[in-house]
């Protein structure tokens, strides 16, 4: 591993990433149609044919058959490579992001050079389920309102899993900033239900923002919460003012996507926010 080059890593991560969005592909279509993930296994949705797995390779698969099903010959909408794609670059930058941030600079060099520091991986690790858990989160809660366990909980194992890989957070830190960070934001859920004589805060916020915690610390998970509320109120103040009119509480929007955007953002550059916010406020 110690002789492998960055190249190679970032094609591997993008294969990771596309693989994570045909997994998302298969989520979209079958959740709402009350179908499980597992079973039946993969078939044709217009003649109910086995695909075999050669053609359920993502983004390959779909141009191996120039974008038509094998059995019927029916088109297959462009939107499912695509989307595996996109999802592919999502993970090969954070791999890429990973790297530049701990050397400062992209060089050409860098690419043929192997990634020999663990705490780059634990970074990457961390970005890639950061970008990659982003979409399930603004999918579901604003279709669904709520937030799935696999992300939020799933953030919280992940978090304390990558934090075993010297030279990243340690898992003491990820620990903290998990009960913290959660504990705190449901505190203020609690006083805010209290306050306000309705429902504040969901518990799925809480679970996210635990999950953030463990994988970025109590500091980064803080920052998240802050950008993500001052996001919530520049979107939320004129679309709220719109949905009034009908009073329908249809002007109820989501916190979680906040947080979901918010978080890879504060996972690179929250330190330097941070400085630059203290440098405005005290002028040091
Ligand atoms: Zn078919």
């Amino acid at each position: 591993m110690k002789e492998i080059p960055l190249w190679y890593w970032l094609a591997v991560f993008f294969a990771l990433g596309a693989c994570v969005g045909s997994f998302y592909n298969v989520i979209v279509y079958r959740m709402p149609r009350g179908i499980s993930l597992i079973n039946p296994p993969s078939h044709c949705p217009l003649c109910k044919k086995r695909i075999p797995i050669r053609y359920n390779l993502p983004i390959v698969g779909w141009l191996w058959l120039r974008g038509k099903s094998a059995c019927c010959h029916q088109p297959i909408s462009v939107i499912y490579p695509i989307g595996e794609a996109l999802c592919g670059l999502l993970g090969a930058l954070a791999l890429f992001a990973a790297v530049a941030v701990s050397h400062g600079s992209v060089v050409p060099a860098l690419f043929a050079a192997p990634v020999v520091d663990p705490a780059v991986w634990a970074f990457a690790l961390g970005l890639f389920w950061l970008l990659l858990g982003a979409y399930p989160v603004c999918a579901v809660d604003c279709k669904y309102k709520l937030i799935p366990d696999s992300i939020s909980v799933g953030g919280v194992v992940a978090g304390l899993l990558i934090s075993l890989i010297p030279g990243g957070i340690t898992p003491m830190a990820s620990l903290l900033g998990a009960v913290v960070a959660g504990g705190g934001l449901y505190l203020v859920g609690w006083v805010a239900t209290k306050v306000l004589k309705k429902e504040a805060m969901g518990f799925g916020d809480v679970k996210l923002l635990a999950g953030y915690g463990a994988l970025m610390g109590l500091t980064g998970a803080v920052e998240t919460l802050v950008v993500a509320a001052v996001l919530g109120i520049v979107v939320m103040v004129p679309y709220s003012k719109m949905a009034a009119g009908k009073g329908d509480g249809s002007g109820q929007i989501p916190f979680g996507p906040f947080l979901a955007v918010a978080a890879p953002f504060m996972y690179l550059w929250g330190d330097t926010l941070f400085e630059l916010y203290v440098k405005l406020v005290f002028g040091e």
